[in-house]
Parts: C-alpha cells; structure tokens; sequence
C-alpha cells in the first residue's frame, strides 16, 4: 500500500513508542541504535514527512538499512502498518536515481532479456571455478547451478481427475535461477488434479523496484501482472517475496502461497512416499509477516511420512536476503546470515527447506562459502519428489 505524506503521517502517528517491537527488530539487535529500530525509524519518517528534520544522507541512511523484514509488524500491539510506512517513505521521501536498477529494468521485466543473459551466465559459470578467471566474474560463484531456461506452455492441464484451476506466477528471479521449483510446484499441482495456467504476459512482481524507492516501475510490472492474470483463478507464487509483493498490492487476484493453497486440497489420489530423515525449516520473513503463512509449510512438509520436521533455531530472525539488500547492505546481510549458518551447524541440519528464492540465494551462498553440507530446497520439490517427480530436465 503507497501512502500519501498526509496519510504517512497519521499512520505514524498511531505508534505509541511502547517499543515491544525492538527486541523484534534484527538491525537494531545488531547496532542497538534507536535510528535503526523501528520505532526510531519511524519517529524520523514522520519528522522528515513533516519537514522538521532535513532529509539527509544520515536519515536515509537508516532507512536503507531496514530490511523490510516486517518483524516488527508481527510483534506491535498497535497493529502499525510498518510495511506500508517504509514502502511510502522510500517512494516519497527516499527518491533513487539508481544506475544498477535502471540497467537492471529491462532484465526483471522483460523475460526473454533475462533469459539472454542466463544463458551468457551459463557459458561464464564455469570459468569462474578456474583458478585464473575466477577473479573476472567472482559473482558468477554466488549463483547456483544455471539450468537452460524453460520455454513455459500456457497450460499444463491435470493428470488426475481434475479438482480444479490455477494460474502459477513465475517471477522474474525464480523462472531464472529456479525454474526447478516452478516445475516441481506443476508436477504437483497437476498430480493433484489441477489444471496450471502460466499466463505468458507476466512479469516481476514490482518488489524490488519499489524496495529500491522506484514506485513508477513497481506500479507498470503490477498493471501488467493486473491483465495479466485471470481475476477469477488463484495466482499461485513459489516465491514468498513475490507472494507478499502481489498479495499487497494486487488485491482485486487471489494471490497464495503455493504451500498454503495444497494445504486446502484433497490428497487421496497420491501417495507420498516416506523419507525418514529431519527436514528443518527457515520461516522467510515474507511469508511469515507478509503473508502469515508459513504454518502451511511446516503442516506440509509432515505430510511425508516419517520425515521429521523442525523449525530452524532463530526463526524469528530474518536471514538478511531481502531482495536486493544482500547487494545494497553487503556488511549487514552477512552478519545476519552468518547467525543463520551458526544455527544452521549448531543443529546438525542435512536437509533444509525455504520457499523464497531471496533467502535460498543468500543461505546457498553462505553455504557453499563455508563448505557446510546441507541439502536445501524448496518445500514443494521435496513434496515433489516424494510423489515421484525426478527432477527438472535441463535441455
Ligand atoms: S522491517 Fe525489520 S529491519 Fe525494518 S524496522 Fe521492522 S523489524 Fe527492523
Ligand atoms: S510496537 Fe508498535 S506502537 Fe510500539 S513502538 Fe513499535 S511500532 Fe510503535
């Protein structure tokens, strides 16, 4: 939800600096400054919105620094609309005139540009594991394995007697880096007895844009998911960043997560085969405080028989992916994965799930760095291969 200044500053009004919310907040456990809780952010919103304080490089500053994690949100008894307040604030007040995101636009829109520049980055991986080239594309090691990208049909009808009709969202980062999942979340969804529409006209989801401050763009990738999509089917997400993104600002398309909607679904027809191993779970922040569901992920996973499911200790905290922040705020996002990596050895994980590719990118990263070997994947692969799917074919 954008906010006018107006608005901005009745909403932050409504905070009653009771400050439950601080102990919530990662960057204010990790600087104990009150400009970087979100109490303090939001006193400085308002001050700035109301021209009493300049806006500054210092303001925007700790603007940035937030994660947008929405933690805090969870945790305020006043049900102040943090989220809404710092979208507003980075549209309104915090105007970037980014170089990176105006040469990144055609890329996170254009589906056919981002899957150009996979298929270069395909041809460049592997050099960057040579001992004499890896310093020309350091950043080619960060990504996983790049699979050739798909060519998406419209419509994958069902395979069992039909229950139904979806629309699947690909996203700009997930149909690139993770086709994968979206081919596992089809598998299922057909073996279930649904019908999957994947609309050819979509586009990202517009978070990155607007967590970049760039409302116009944000809004034109939301028009054209709005034609995009059928009003009258589900768009299901694989990408919790994306559902939290689409479900906020497209409110007119039923927008879930993809675990959540399989929870409501009949399940005779299959049979899951058992895995009899401990499957952790890292709650990513938009699904746990954007769009509250992260219980179905959990509830699914134990579908499997004999698999035992945990919640990743410090679950509560954010990971520090967050969308574009592991590039912007390098410094604070490995801090915070490297909390996520200490849990993550601490509890002997071997199989990890997540369902946002921002968190899967930044854990594997983290992982991969540290040489710790942990399988991780998205819920519905493992549900997916449970029921028989054997893997994405890379042609
Ligand atoms: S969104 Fe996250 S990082 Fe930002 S103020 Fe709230 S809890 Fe802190
Ligand atoms: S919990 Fe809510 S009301 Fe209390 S300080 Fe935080 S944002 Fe303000």
């Amino acid at each position: 939800m954008n906010l006018s200044i107006p608005d901005l500053i009745v909403e932050a009004d409504r905070c009653v600096a009771c400050g439950l919310c601080l102990p919530h907040c990662p960057t204010y456990r990790k600087t104990g400054s009150e400009a970087d809780s979100p109490r303090g952010r939001i006193q400085l919103m308002r001050a700035v919105a109301q021209e009493i304080i300049p806006n500054n490089t210092r303001f925007r500053q700790h603007i940035d620094l937030c994660l947008s994690c929405r933690s805090c949100e969870s945790a305020c008894p006043n049900n102040v609309a943090y989220g809404a307040l710092v979208d507003s604030t980075r549209a309104l007040l915090v105007p970037k005139k980014s170089l990176s995101l105006s040469l990144a636009k055609p890329f996170i829109r254009y589906r056919k540009w981002m899957n150009g520049l996979i298929r270069l980055l395909r041809l460049l991986q592997p050099l960057a594991y040579s001992p004499w080239l890896s310093y020309l594309i350091p950043a080619a090691k960060l990504l996983p394995k790049l699979n050739k990208p798909v060519r998406w049909q419209a419509l994958y009808p069902a395979t069992a007697s039909k229950q139904g009709e979806v629309s699947l969202f690909l996203g700009c980062a997930s149909q690139a880096l993770d086709s994968a999942t979206l081919a596992a979340g089809i598998h299922v969804l057909n073996a279930l007895g649904f019908a999957v529409h994947v609309p050819p006209q979509q586009t990202c989801c517009g978070s990155i844009a607007r967590q970049m401050g760039d409302v116009a763009e944000s809004q034109a990738l939301l028009a054209r998911n709005r034609s995009s999509f059928a009003s009258d089917l589900p768009i299901l997400t694989v990408a919790s960043g994306c559902g939290a993104g689409l479900a906020d600002y497209l409110p007119s398309h039923q927008v879930q997560d993809i675990s959540a909607f399989l929870m409501g679904c009949d399940w005779s027809q299959v049979t899951i085969k058992p895995l009899p191993q401990r499957i952790f779970v890292q709650d990513p922040c938009s699904l746990k405080h954007g769009q509250k569901s992260h219980a179905a992920v959990h509830a699914l996973l134990k579908k499997i028989p004999q698999a035992e499911v945990l919640p990743l200790p410090g679950n509560g905290q954010c990971c520090g992916g967050a969308g574009a922040y592991m590039l912007t705020q390098a410094d604070m996002a490995k801090q915070l994965l490297n909390d996520k990596l200490e849990a993550i050895k601490t509890s002997q994980a071997a199989l990890l799930a997540t369902s946002n590719i921002g968190c899967s990118l930044h854990l594997a990263s983290g992982l991969a760095a540290q040489k710790i070997p942990v399988k991780l994947m998205h819920p519905v692969q493992m549900i997916a291969t449970q029921l028989g799917w054997t893997g994405h074919e890379d042609k």
